[in-house]
């Protein structure tokens, strides 16, 4: 991983000026950034902006990761990067920017407050005001895919205890910082329970550290759907990276005020900052783009740098301007007074600098806290280990796929203290005792499981004796107990 040569420093005390790298991006982006620039500027942020070249140009360029060549160094000077959108260009062979940044750098936290602005801002949940804390770099996001048969293709999900323990700790550092009250994790542990059990189990050991906060858990899909209906029930919400993804662009839209919202990507050395939605092609250089959503990251950049105080101040100034009904045109309503483009509504909010909203609730620079994890790694226990078997998957297809023929041939090449226990299809047990109406593809899971541990030694051999039968193993999953306890699922999905 890479390292910041020269740490920022995170103080209350203003530094003469900041290094922060900027990305000025594509589509409407470089408008955006520019109008918000301007307004750090004038109120006074202590940052010097350094461009960073990368984006859509560069991919023409040729460069296939999207990014100049000297990227790399000037991030590990800032450790910083305030970014507007980015296009990604249609078709094969390039890789999304995002992914390579947040992969490469650590940003391991995703967060997207998103609150309503009513009623300057159309929306149907005028008390919406939760923060989405989404893990940014396990999951299924890891990218392990294979096609493993003619039929089947595979993506790996991934999820560690120490990824859990970074995230969950994040949440609720975050919701005491920002002084929330109620931290909700969202998992599908139901269905999952070794994966978005291990989330959860992690969640439950983490929020007993935190007394003062409220900390409850619910499924996934009830979450999401309450997000939609009541989202004014919710505070805080950690949860694991693809569900963050669905459920923050669903809170966002929720909002009414896509245009006015923005993330932060948290790491241990490194945070990026950006608007959440795109490049918005269809409106480059027209100076209609809202530059709310890049303002508002620039925002939550100023409060990781410690500065509070004009942090607040650009977002008091962003809310006078809305509640003066000076709006773009996307969110555009019935309190809305005049249509500004990009330029004129930056400095619009310029002008409002040093004043605090009447209705809308102020932004208070009293936030002393950074809302970074304290790092406590769990100190990993003796866990005694013990292979007692294999999961072997094979793609077949003969006799009619029946597993009856299937079985009466892995019986023949058993060894005989790792006898066959089980198979089944996309996790339907089929033998024994599977029913004729369930429907079979061509990838088999097979089970061989010894009552006491074996060895790799046997497993090659079991292995030896499946190949001789001319069965096609596609590939194997051993079958570990931990401290007696099975670290697999134990038969069919449910
Ligand atoms: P988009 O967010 O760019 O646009 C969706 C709709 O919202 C469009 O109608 C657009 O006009 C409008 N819109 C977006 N931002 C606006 C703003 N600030 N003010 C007013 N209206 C705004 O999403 P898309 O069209 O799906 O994607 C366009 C491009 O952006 C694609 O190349 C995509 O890959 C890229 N993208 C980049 C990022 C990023 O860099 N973080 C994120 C999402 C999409």
């Amino acid at each position: 991983m890479l390292t910041t040569e020269q740490p920022v420093q995170m103080t209350d005390t203003p530094p003469a000026s900041i290094p922060v790298s900027v990305v000025y991006g594509d589509g409407i982006g470089p408008e955006i950034m520019a109008a918000t620039l301007s307004i750090l500027e004038a109120a006074g942020a202590p940052v010097a902006p350094h461009e960073v070249r990368m984006g859509e140009a560069l991919y023409r360029e040729g460069f296939t990761s999207g990014f100049a060549p000297d990227a790399w160094d000037s991030l590990r000077r800032t450790g910083v990067l305030l970014k507007a959108p980015i296009t990604t260009p249609q078709g094969g062979g390039y890789k999304s920017l995002n992914v390579t940044l947040r992969k490469t750098l650590g940003l391991y936290a995703n967060v997207r407050p998103c609150r309503a602005y009513a009623p300057y801002v159309p929306t149907h949940h005028p008390e919406m005001n939760l923060v989405i804390i989404r893990e940014n770099e396990e999951d299924l996001y890891a990218g392990i895919e294979h096609r493993q048969t003619r039929e089947v293709m595979q993506c790996l999900k991934l999820i560690t205890r120490p990824g859990c323990e970074k995230i969950v700790r994040y949440a609720f550092e975050y919701a005491r910082a920002n002084h929330r009250s109620k931290v909700t994790a969202l998992s599908k542990d139901n269905i999952m329970k070794m994966c978005d059990g291990l989330f959860h189990t992690v969640f439950d050991e983490i929020s007993d550290e935190y007394p003062e906060i409220k900390a409850e858990h619910q499924i996934i899909d009830i979450g999401t759907a309450r997000v939609a209906a009541r989202p004014e029930q919710y505070d805080v919400i950690v949860t694991l990276n693809l569900y963050g993804d669905i459920l923050s662009d669903v809170a966002a839209e929720v909002a009414g005020s896509v245009g006015l919202a923005g993330s932060a990507n948290i790491g241990e050395s490194f945070a990026m900052f950006e608007a959440i939605h795109g490049s918005a092609p269809d409106l480059a250089g027209q100076d209609a783009a809202n530059p709310g959503g890049l303002i508002s990251a620039a925002a939550l950049m100023l409060e990781h740098l410690g500065q509070h105080a004009v942090a607040a101040r650009i977002q008091n100034a962003l809310l006078c301007a809305l509640e003066d009904g000076l709006h773009t045109r996307d969110i555009t309503g019935p309190h809305t007074k005049e249509v500004l483009g990009t330029h004129a509504f930056a400095d619009a909010v310029i002008e409002r600098l040093g004043r605090t909203p009447q209705h809308l609730p102020a932004v208070k620079a009293d936030v002393k806290a950074r809302a970074m994890p304290v790092r406590k790694p769990s100190t990993p226990a003796h866990i005694d280990k013990q292979l007692v078997g294999t999961d072997v998957f094979f793609e077949w297809t003969d006799s009619a796929r029946d597993p009856e023929v299937l079985a009466a041939t892995l019986q023949e090449a058993q060894l005989r203290d790792i006898p066959l226990k089980m198979i089944t299809n996309r996790g339907v047990k089929v033998w024994p005792g599977g029913l004729p109406e369930t429907f079979k593809s061509d990838h088999w899971r097979c089970r061989f499981q010894s009552d006491t541990p074996v060895t790799h030694g046997d497993l090659l051999a079991l292995l030896i004796r499946v190949h001789d039968k001319g069965l096609d193993f596609i590939k194997t999953e051993h079958l570990y107990t931990f401290d007696g306890v099975p670290g697999y699922s134990l038969g069919q999905g449910q």
